[in-house]
């Protein structure tokens, strides 16, 4: 058996070892225990404006700009004829709560992920490299991981504190030791996608920015810049959708590419694909009761909604910061209810993801409304929810806007019923 740590975080991904980051920058010990050797593809590329100001906050602006990540100034979203179109900046607030220009980063995840694990490592994580396959402890009161090292080695971490950031793989859920693994409003979805080379991007300064094409519910495409050649592009579909073709993936892509969105189509004309097509499906869940006496899950862990918005690092990486506040408090005797000390991290980050499922909700229900919320009438305010600022009790006119849109929609879906 290992000495006692601190923390023991399951999952190296931005949620663990931001988590991991946020910790050392308060004296914290942490052990990351991670199963994949790094660098290794990931999916999941765009950030919000604040997830952004976490990578700031973590002391990682110079390496974004040594690593050159495309700036990311907004997102611009396509209508079905693919003239049409709504933009959203990515906007911070000053002191005194005005709109100020600012910027995030799209990350080449291989790379990005693999530079967060070597800095936790440089501030005081310690890597395990293997897989949490059960926990220590009684019941409801965690006392450490059971991991299983790379060459068979079976050891023991005990830990104060275990924090589950293993993303879809719910290592805590499948453990019993959290809520049961329940399927998402967005679940029967497929997303098939690859990065290209040789496609147009948006003029200047904003050749970094996200692009969104939308062709009809549940149909839509992304398109993310990664460096200054190479854009991840990706279809989302209804899975049946995509059976029905009977197409190897590849195919269904390019097919896809060229028939999904007329401003896509254009924008890849003369690409060509540089990497693997891969897919992803059965994405969309959530886990409920996620925290406990001695633990609590960060990011994927506990829930994914649905891309489109890009909000998966959003999570991972303020929720990470979330975390070790509410891991300090408890470690320092100061948690309001010691029995449940994570409690308010879980209001907190429940309260932020449902903001965004409204958001994302009304969007498919909904898009021309939507579009009117976003782009005019509250426009400021849909500004915040897209750069992430989410956590505030009080609803905003935007998201009450929203909510409106929402509950009008099920009334008249009762009805109809
Ligand atoms: C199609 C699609 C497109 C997306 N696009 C975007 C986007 O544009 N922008 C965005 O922000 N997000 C996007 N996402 C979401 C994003 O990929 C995730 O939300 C993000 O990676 C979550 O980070 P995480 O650290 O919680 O989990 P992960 O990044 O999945 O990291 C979890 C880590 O835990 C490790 N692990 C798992 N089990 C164990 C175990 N038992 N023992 C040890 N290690 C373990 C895994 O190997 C992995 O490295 C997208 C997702 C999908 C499906």
């Amino acid at each position: 058996m290992e000495p006692m740590n601190d923390v023991a975080i399951v999952g190296a991904g931005p949620a663990g070892t931001s988590c991991a980051i946020a910790l050392a920058q308060r004296g914290i010990r942490t052990t990351l225990i991670e199963k994949d050797a790094f660098p290794r593809y990931h999916i999941g590329e765009s950030m919000t404006g604040e997830c952004g100001n976490v990578v700031r906050a973590l002391g990682l602006e110079a390496d974004m700009q040594r690593l050159r990540y495309p700036v990311k100034r907004g997102v611009r979203v396509f209508a079905p004829d693919g003239d049409h179109s709504f933009w959203v900046p990515v906007m911070g607030r000053d002191p005194d709560g005005g709109l100020l220009d600012a910027t995030t980063w799209q990350v080449r995840r291989s790379e990005f992920d693999a530079l967060l694990l070597d800095v936790a490592r440089a501030r005081a994580s310690e890597h395990v490299h293997g897989e949490a396959t059960g926990v220590l402890g009684d019941g409801d009161t965690v006392s450490g991981v059971r991991v299983r090292a790379d060459g068979g080695r079976e050891t023991e971490i005990p830990a104060r504190v275990v924090v589950d950031a293993s993303g879809p793989a719910c290592f805590l859920s499948r453990c019993g030791v959290t809520g049961p693994r329940q399927r998402g409003k967005y679940d029967n979805q497929v997303a098939i996608f690859s990065q290209v080379r040789g496609s147009v991007r948006e003029p200047g300064e904003h050749s970094g920015n996200t692009l969104i094409f939308y062709r009809e519910t549940n149909h839509w495409a992304w398109f993310i810049p990664l460096d200054d050649e190479v854009v991840s592009v990706g279809v989302v579909v209804p899975s049946d959708h995509f059976r029905t073709y009977r197409l190897p993936k590849e195919d269904f892509l390019r097919k896809a590419m060229r028939e999904l969105n007329p401003n896509l189509s254009a924008r890849l004309e003369d690409a060509t694909l540089v990497e693997d097509v891969r897919t992803a499906s059965s994405y969309s869940f959530e886990i409920s009761d996620y925290t406990g006496p001695a633990h609590l899950c960060v990011g994927d862990a506990h829930r994914f909604i649905d891309p489109v918005f890009s909000f998966g690092l959003h999570f991972a990486m303020v929720e990470g910061q979330l975390a070790a506040a509410a891991i300090e408090r408890h470690l320092a005797g100061e948690a309001a209810d010691p029995r449940r000390p994570f409690l308010d991290y879980q209001n907190t980050t429940t309260r932020g993801m449902d903001k965004i499922q409204d958001l994302i909700d009304c969007f498919w229900q909904r898009p021309v409304q939507f579009a009117l919320v976003v782009h005019q009438k509250h426009r400021e305010e849909a500004i915040d929810l897209f750069a992430g600022r989410l956590y505030d009790e009080k609803p905003s006119g935007a998201l009450m806007a929203i909510q409106q849109i929402l509950a009008k929609s099920r009334g008249e879906l009762a009805g109809r019923s």
